[in-house]
């Protein structure tokens, strides 16, 4: 009996095989969930399709989240599919190249709007029309980072935006806590991975490199961590655990002075 059998779960932001949502997909169906899966564009399904494939699932769908009719077509779709499902994950972000490097202050109107649009919005998007096909008690989580809350070199905007999607979450949390299924919803803040989204921000090669010398544990993370994570925050073992922002960053985020070797030992 796996932490999360008999749950179905929703899955959007798998690219590829290192995508933190395949880490996520991984770990909930080796956990006993059945997994259903949704790619942004065309040009994805032959990398998602496979994957999906590879844990079982039978419902893999394209779905823009910058579009209404197409976020209310996939979730119509998942209803006729599995009835309802438990657990929906948004592990999804953009903005553009040229916002993810210099000073932060050249972001155009237009670049801000786009990645509040789908790092953001698409969030809430989401969360209102999963609603209705979900069941009580299940949970929603979407992924974050610590430039919402620190200053971090080149991540500009989309710190901005991870700060409003922090918000989204608590907000989200207190309005689905009142709904009478009682959902849940939470946010891990992971440290750095090398994933295509983060290949589009300035310098992301030394980011990761330094974050293993001065993190808590000294190394970085995988997509296998979050994905444990994950299915912890959205089994019943975290049945009291709701509008969380949940750091899984090998303490980088708590550690009072960068922790090297030296000052260490
Ligand atoms: P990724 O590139 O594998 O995943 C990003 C996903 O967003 C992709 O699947 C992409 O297709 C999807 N996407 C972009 N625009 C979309 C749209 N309009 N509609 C639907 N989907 C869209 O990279 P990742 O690192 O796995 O990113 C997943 C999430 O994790 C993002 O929210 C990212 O900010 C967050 N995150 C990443 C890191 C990291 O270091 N990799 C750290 C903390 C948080």
């Amino acid at each position: 009996m796996g932490l999360l059998t008999g749950k179905t779960a929703l899955i959007f932001g798998v690219a590829n095989e290192h995508s933190i949502a395949w880490g996520i997909a991984q770990a909930f169906a080796r956990e006993g969930a059945t997994v259903g899966f949704s790619y942004a564009i065309d040009k994805l399904e032959r990398r998602v399709r496979p994957l999906a494939e590879s844990l079982g699932s039978t419902f893999v769908e394209r779905c823009d989240l910058s579009k209404d009719d197409e976020i209310l077509a996939t979730l119509e779709k998942a209803k006729n599919h599995y009835g309802g499902i438990d657990i929906l994950v948004h592990s999804v972000a953009f903005a553009n190249r040229e916002d993810l490097s210099g000073p932060y202050y050249n972001v155009s109107r237009e670049g801000f709007r786009l990645a509040m649009d789908i790092s953001v919005y698409s969030f809430t998007a989401l969360a209102r029309a999963a609603l209705p096909i979900m069941r009580p008690n299940g949970s929603m989580l979407t992924m974050s980072y610590i430039g919402s809350v620190r200053a971090i070199n080149h991540y500009n905007v989309m710190g901005v935006a991870k700060a409003a999607l922090e918000a989204s979450v608590r907000y989200l949390a207190a309005d689905m806590g009142v709904d009478e299924k009682r959902i849940r919803v939470n946010s891990i803040s992971a440290g750095p991975i090398r994933t295509l989204a983060v290949a589009g921000i300035a310098g992301s090669r030394m980011l990761i490199s330094d974050f293993a010398k001065v993190s808590m544990l000294h190394r970085n993370i995988s997509i296998d961590e979050v994905g444990n994570s994950a299915a912890y925050l959205c089994s019943d073992l975290a049945s009291g655990v709701t509008g969380e922002i949940h750091y899984v960053d090998t303490g980088f985020s708590v550690a009072g002075f960068p922790s090297t070797e030296e000052t260490a030992g």
